[in-house]
């Protein structure tokens, strides 16, 4: 495995590293050095379905899918899930929740960023970021408004992910540290691995107890995690 490239460190905001990192289409115009990928342009060509839905049939569409997905965490890797980013990205352009078209899906409460169902989205930035919104890519719950029995152990879990991560993005003098660093990046691949694992089955469940749904980041693409790779 060749480990990237150090000084590829990706500094993009977070909302940006979510979308290309699952779904390259929503990805805001491709950045200065990076090509528009066949990737890119094979999400683009998904997205297209929702963009021909007129904005009640896409209110409808999503209440649906968000009322079927109430009760359960969900991989962000999730087909459902990457069908619902589509359709709640276009819904979100297009002002959908505000045109009150449909009614709030049960259970679902207004998110403070957009105003749409809150679904939250929990990534590996936590610690600092809080939940993200799966609308608009905002944080919708930050930090300090998690619920207080999550506060402490998601801060102390993002505490020991950081650390892994910054492995993939260690700079020339960093590596040259250890004997051999593709040792070190697999190893930290390895305990970002269980990590992420220990998320879903410890973390996210008190969480459900706090919002009607859940997603969760189930990858690391600086470390080379896969969906796959993750064995909750
Ligand atoms: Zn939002």
């Amino acid at each position: 495995m060749d480990a990237p490239d150090g000084l590829n460190r990706d500094t993009r905001p977070l909302f940006f590293r979510l979308f290309i990192a699952t779904w390259p289409d929503y990805a805001p115009p491709v950045p200065e050095g990076k090509e528009e990928t066949a990737l890119d342009r094979l999400w683009k060509e998904y997205g297209r379905s929702f963009r021909e839905f007129d904005d009640l049939t896409l209110a409808r569409w999503c209440s649906q899918t968000l009322g079927q997905l109430r009760g359960r965490a969900w991989r962000l890797s999730h087909p459902l899930v990457g069908a619902l980013r589509l359709a709640a990205q276009q819904a979100h352009d297009r002002q959908v929740w505000q045109q009150r078209l449909v009614n709030m899906p049960p259970g679902y409460h207004q998110s403070p960023c957009c105003r749409a169902p809150l679904l939250p989205l929990l990534t590996r930035d936590v610690g600092t970021s809080g939940l993200v919104c799966l609308h608009c890519n905002e944080t919708a719950v930050p930090p300090d408004q998690l619920p207080p029995e999550s506060q402490k152990t998601l801060a102390d879990w993002s505490g020991k992910y950081a650390p892994l991560h910054e492995v993939a993005h260690w700079d020339d003098t960093q590596r040259k540290r250890v004997p051999d660093y593709d040792a070190a990046f697999e190893e930290a691949a390895q305990k970002a691995e269980d990590l992420l694992a220990e998320l879903a089955t410890q973390h996210v469940g008190h969480l459900l107890e706090s919002y009607p749904a859940l997603i969760w980041e189930d990858q690391d693409e600086c470390l080379e995690v896969r969906p796959e790779d993750i064995h909750p």
